[in-house]
C-alpha cells in the first residue's frame, strides 16, 4: 500500500526529503478513492484540475513560491461551491447544477495551494445526523461499513479517516462537523459565527450555519482556519476582526479554570463508557493542576427544540428558491407555472427536507409565529445569554460530543425524536454562536472512537485550539 500521511507538516518534510512530491499525492489518493468507493464519500473526484493544481504547487514549491497550504489535498462538502464545478447539496434537485463562482473559503484555500480533490457526500441541504439523507445513498464508517459516519458532513469525515484526502470542509449548523468528527476519530471544528464566510454555502439555516475544518491533528485545523478565517464583502454576516497567527499559537501557556454541566452527563441517554471517560479526563485535567468545577445549565431541555423551531424557519426561507425554474431539477410532468413549482419541488426534494420545509413553514404562519418562531428566537437568547455568562467564569466548557459512538446505518432513521436528539450536546454552540471543536480522545470498549467537545467563547479560536492541542498530547 502506497503511504499516507496523517499531518501536513508529515507531508512538507516527506516533499523536503524528495520523497513524495503533489502529483504524487494526488495520484495515490485517487488511487485509494476507488478502492474505496464502497463507503460512498465523494459524490465527484476532481481527477483532472487537481493533478493540474499538483503540478502547479510542485513547480511553486521548487521555486520557493508555494503557499500555506502546499501539499494539503482536500475535500469539499457538497454544499460549497466550487466555480464551474457541481454542487447540489446531495439532493436531486439540484442535479446538474454547475456553480458560477468559488465559495470564499474555497478561493482562500486555493490562493494557499491547497488541492482541492473532490466533493462529497451528505445529508441532502445538511439536515441530518447519519448521512442517510442523501439522494446518492449513505456514506458509510470506514471503521466499520455497517455503522453511520455521523452527518450531515458524513462524506468529508469518512474522506479524511480512511486517508482519502488530508483535510476537509464541512459545514456545521447544529453539530454537522463536531458529531461525524466524533464518529470518525477526527478533529471538527464548528467556528464562531461570523469567523469563515458563508459565501458560497448552500444555507440551510442561515443564523446558524458555519464551514468548518476536519483534520487528523489540531495543527491541521488550525492552518484551515488561518487560510479561511476573516472578514468577506460577500458576506455581511462575516466579522472584518483580524485573525491571529493560528499555527503559531498552539501552545497553553496558563492553567485553567473550567467546567462542565452536570445534568448532560448525569444523564441517563449518555453512554456509561463515554461517561467514564469523560470523567477520567476531568481527572487528569484537575491532576495537572486546572480547575475544573461541576457547574449547571437549566436550559439543557430547551436546546434541541430551540434548534428544531429556528432552523427549520429559516431552512422553509432559504430552500424557498428552488423552484424547478431557477435551479437544477424541474419536473417533466409539470404543464404550467403552479405545476412546475409543486411537482419539481415533490420529486426533487427528499423526505427529511420537505418535513422540514413543512415544520418551518408551520412555526412561520400566521396563526403559529408567536407561539413558536418568535418564542424560538426568546429562547434562543436565553441560551445564549445564559452560556456567555457561563464562559465569563470559565474558560472552556467541557461535554461528550455524542452521548454514544456510532449507530448501526438504517437502525435509527425511522425515529425521528431520536435522531434529532443526536444534536444534544452540539446545538448548544451554533444556538449560542460560539466555537466548539470535537476531539478524538475516547475509544470504546466496541471498538469505535468517541469524542470530547471543547466550547469556547465567540472569537477566541485561538485559545481553544492551544487547549485542544494541549489536550491531544497530555490526556492519558
Ligand atoms: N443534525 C443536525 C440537523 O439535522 C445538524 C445538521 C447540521 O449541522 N447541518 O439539523
Amino acid at each position: 500500500m502506497e503511504k499516507v500521511y496523517r499531518s501536513l507538516n508529515e507531508v512538507r518534510e516527506a516533499i523536503a526529503s524528495g520523497e513524495t512530491n503533489c502529483v504524487q499525492l494526488v495520484e495515490t489518493y485517487l488511487n485509494r478513492i476507488e478502492q474505496h468507493k464502497h463507503l460512498n464519500a465523494f459524490l465527484e473526484v476532481f481527477t483532472g484540475d487537481a493533478l493540474t493544481k499538483a503540478k502547479e504547487v510542485d513547480g511553486k514549491i521548487a521555486n520557493g513560491t508555494a503557499g500555506k497550504l502546499a501539499g494539503m489535498v482536500m475535500a469539499i462538502k457538497d454544499n460549497i461551491c466550487y466555480k464551474n464545478h457541481h454542487v447540489s447539496a446531495s439532493s436531486k434537485i439540484l442535479e446538474g447544477f454547475e456553480s458560477l463562482f468559488s465559495a470564499t473559503a474555497v478561493e482562500r484555500l486555493l490562493a494557499e495551494d491547497a488541492i482541492i480533490i473532490g466533493r462529497t457526500n451528505c445529508d441532502e441541504f445538511a439536515m441530518g445526523s447519519s448521512n442517510e439523507n442523501s439522494a446518492y445513498g449513505p456514506v458509510k464508517n470506514a471503521l466499520d461499513p455497517t455503522k453511520v459516519p455521523g452527518g450531515s458532513s458524513g462524506g468529508s469525515a469518512v474522506a479524511v479517516q480512511a486517508d482519502l484526502c488530508l483535510a476537509s470542509l464541512g459545514s456545521d449548523t447544529g453539530g454537522s462537523v463536531r458529531q461525524p468528527a466524533s464518529f470518525c476519530n477526527l478533529v471538527g471544528l464548528k467556528p464562531t459565527y461570523g469567523r469563515v464566510s458563508r459565501w458560497g454555502l448552500i444555507a440551510y439555516a442561515s443564523s446558524f450555519d458555519q464551514i468548518g475544518p476536519f483534520a487528523h491533528d489540531v495543527h491541521d485545523v488550525a492552518a484551515i482556519m488561518e487560510v479561511i478565517s476573516g472578514g468577506d464583502e460577500f458576506d455581511t454576516t462575516c466579522s472584518k476582526r483580524e485573525v491571529p497567527q493560528l499555527t503559531e499559537n498552539l501552545t497553553l501557556d496558563k492553567k485553567l479554570k473550567l467546567t462542565y454541566f452536570k445534568s448532560y452527563i448525569e444523564n441517563d441517554g449518555l453512554d456509561p463508557e463515554v461517561k467514564e471517560r469523560f470523567y477520567e479526563i476531568v481527572g487528569q485535567l484537575q491532576a495537572q493542576g486546572h480547575t475544573v468545577e461541576a457547574s449547571e445549565f437549566e436550559y439543557l431541555d430547551y436546546l434541541v427544540p430551540t434548534y428544531y423551531v429556528l432552523t427549520t424557519a429559516e431552512a422553509s426561507s432559504n430552500l424557498a428558491r428552488f423552484d424547478g425554474i431557477h435551479y437544477g431539477y424541474r419536473s417533466p410532468n409539470a404543464v404550467d407555472l403552479e405545476s412546475t413549482y409543486k411537482l419539481s419541488r415533490t420529486e426533487g426534494f427528499g423526505r427529511e427536507v420537505k418535513r422540514r420545509i413543512m415544520l418551518g413553514t408551520y412555526v412561520l404562519s400566521a396563526g403559529f409565529y408567536d407561539a413558536y418562531y418568535a418564542k424560538g428566537q426568546k429562547v434562543r437568547r436565553l441560551i445564549k445569554e445564559k452560556t456567555e455568562s457561563v464562559l465569563n467564569e470559565y474558560d472552556y466548557i467541557l461535554t461528550p460530543t455524542s452521548p454514544h459512538t456510532p449507530f448501526e446505518l438504517g437502525k435509527q432513521n425511522d425515529d425521528q425524536i431520536k435522531m434529532y436528539l443526536e444534536d444534544i450536546y452540539t446545538a448548544q454552540a451554533p444556538l449560542a454562536g460560539i466555537p466548539a471543536i470535537s476531539l478524538p480522545l475516547g475509544q470504546h470498549s466496541n471498538g469505535l472512537p468517541f469524542g470530547v467537545q471543547v466550547m469556547g467563547k465567540s472569537f477566541d479560536e485561538q485559545g481553544l485550539l492551544a487547549f485542544s492541542a494541549y489536550l491531544m498530547s497530555n490526556m492519558n
